[in-house]
């Protein structure tokens, strides 16, 4: 557990895949973590986390993006339409990209902000009901439509259903990624990572096996 130890497994991982050594992206998932951890995490050098709440984000990162330089972080819950501007004001990339509405909206943000964070469309490669994410098989218009609105798409993103191997999920993401020319593949959290790695993931997301078990009381 700690940052140390998930840098090292994940560059163990690149090797056994035999992937080029920093070939994946490590966002520290750090909602919800409480601020010392997180300021650990920071003052250990590393400067990429992920959020899932626009507000929660709101109410510490400009603080600690000003005291920590080169700070990012990129959002990887789903995003409502109503705080897509304070969302593209603030993340580097968003990793839940998932219908028009949405699209749209960052499309008019991009074009009077003249940028737009990086995107990453979400799949629900489990087709569960209650989960964000466009259906795999609406992903290849869905892309191409986001496209036509010249939005900065980067990659794809997936969470596999928590009953399910993830390896299947991991697999249909980057199937549907290499077939529309996306180089971005954000899976693999805390429980998967490693296979998310040998899968061909370039960003993983990890949150507890950094910051410890998340207290949500
Ligand atoms: C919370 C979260 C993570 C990190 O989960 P851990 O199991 O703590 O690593 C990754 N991705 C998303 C989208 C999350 O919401």
């Amino acid at each position: 557990m700690g940052l140390s130890d998930i840098v090292e497994r994940i560059r163990a991982a690149e090797r056994a895949a035999g992937r080029p050594q920093g070939s994946v992206t490590l966002i520290a998932v750090s909602k919800v973590q409480p601020l010392d951890r997180v300021e650990a995490v920071l003052a250990a050098g590393h400067r990429l986390f992920g959020e899932n709440k626009v507000q929660e984000a709101e109410g510490k990162w400009p603080a600690l993006i000003a005291k920590y330089p080169g700070t990012s972080v990129h959002l990887i819950g789903p995003l409502q339409t109503n705080k897509a501007k304070a969302a593209v004001g603030l993340f580097d990339a968003i990793h839940s990209l998932d219908r028009e509405k949405l699209a749209r909206k960052l499309a008019d943000l991009a074009q009077t902000r003249g940028s737009c964070p990086d995107l990453f469309v979400q799949v629900n490669t489990g087709a569960e009901p209650q989960k964000a994410g466009v259906m795999p098989e609406a992903a290849d218009e869905f892309i191409a439509a986001a496209r036509a609105m010249d939005l900065p798409l980067v990659g794809l993103m997936c969470i596999p259903p928590v009953d399910d191997a993830p390896g299947a999920h991991f697999a249909m993401l980057r199937n549907l990624a290499e077939r529309n020319g996306l180089a971005g593949l954000s899976m693999g959290m805390s429980d998967d990572f490693e296979e998310a790695v040998a899968a061909g993931a370039t960003h993983v997301r990890v949150g507890s096996a950094i910051f410890g078990a998340r207290d949500y009381g």
